[in-house]
């Protein structure tokens, strides 16, 4: 029987919200809110130093990271690894977010990175996308170096352990003179990541989940979920909105019947 890969809608909180007291609100007020919700996976990445509180709300509400250094403990002043974090209970660690490769993060790093989480037990979410598009449509090419090297090395015994967000920086809701993407455009590189996948994991690269990222709210989620081609969505801006980021939740659940 063809195992059935579950839907899931990861919240990406980037440096949000600026208080302990207000992300613990707003866990609060997702958890009020999903509590029907049996078929989609939910997770949450909020900054390192809510993670262990937030945990602890609500088993429905899984938590991930924002970044993970490789290894346990030593002299990287500034860093957490990824061993800490999967000790303090994260699941998920965001990695290769574009905010973070504009600060100077390589593809090299974030395979160290990738590496070094799986190798922790936590479960990497490789984002990947492009600045920008034109006709040449070398973006693709970008895509697939991003994925080449990101993943180089990775076992195929670690594919139900990755997920790949797709998320063109022209869309995140941050970038100036930000276009909206459409389910057509997350389909076609959905299907482009799927088959780069397929040629590097083989059948093994069907337990790796696809979501789709930039600016999805509660308006525009069904459409990403229901003709985008992915498993899932990453959400910066609307989840900061529990009343939002439940909907998006809800609908998800609701296309999974
Ligand atoms: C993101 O940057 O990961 C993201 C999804 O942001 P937004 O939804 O705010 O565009």
């Amino acid at each position: 029987m063809e195992k059935v890969i579950k839907k899931i809608i990861c919240a990406n909180w980037k440096m949000n919200p600026l208080t302990l007291k207000e992300a613990e609100k707003l866990v609060n007020d997702i958890a009020k809110n999903i509590t029907t919700i049996k078929k989609t996976e939910i997770a949450v990445c909020p900054p390192f130093l809510y993670l262990e509180k937030l945990r602890k709300i609500s088993k429905k509400i899984i938590i991930g990271a924002q970044d993970a250094f490789p290894g346990d403990v030593g002299a990287f002043t500034g860093e957490v690894s990824a061993e800490m974090l999967y000790l303090l209970g994260t699941k998920y660690v965001i990695l290769g977010h574009s905010e973070r490769r504009a600060l100077g993060e390589t593809n090299d790093d974030v395979n160290k990175k990738i590496k070094a989480s799986i190798a922790s037990g936590l479960y990497p979410i490789l984002c990947v996308g492009e600045r920008t598009r034109d006709e040449s449509h070398d973006y693709f090419n970008l895509i697939k170096t991003q994925l080449e090297v990101c993943l180089s090395g990775i076992s195929k015994n670690s594919t139900a352990k990755i997920i790949v967000a797709y998320e063109p920086i022209w869309a995140i809701s941050t970038t100036p003179d930000r276009r909206d993407a459409t389910a057509d455009d997350s389909r076609e590189m959905a299907v482009f990541i799927r088959k780069n996948l397929f040629d590097k994991f083989g059948k093994d690269a069907t337990q790796i989940r696809v979501l789709y990222g930039g600016s999805v709210n509660e308006k525009t989620a069904g459409d990403f979920l229901e003709n985008g081609g992915v498993d899932g969505l990453l959400v910066g801006q609307a989840s900061l909105d529990a009343k939002k980021f439940s909907t998006i939740i809800k609908t998800c659940e609701a296309l999974n019947k």
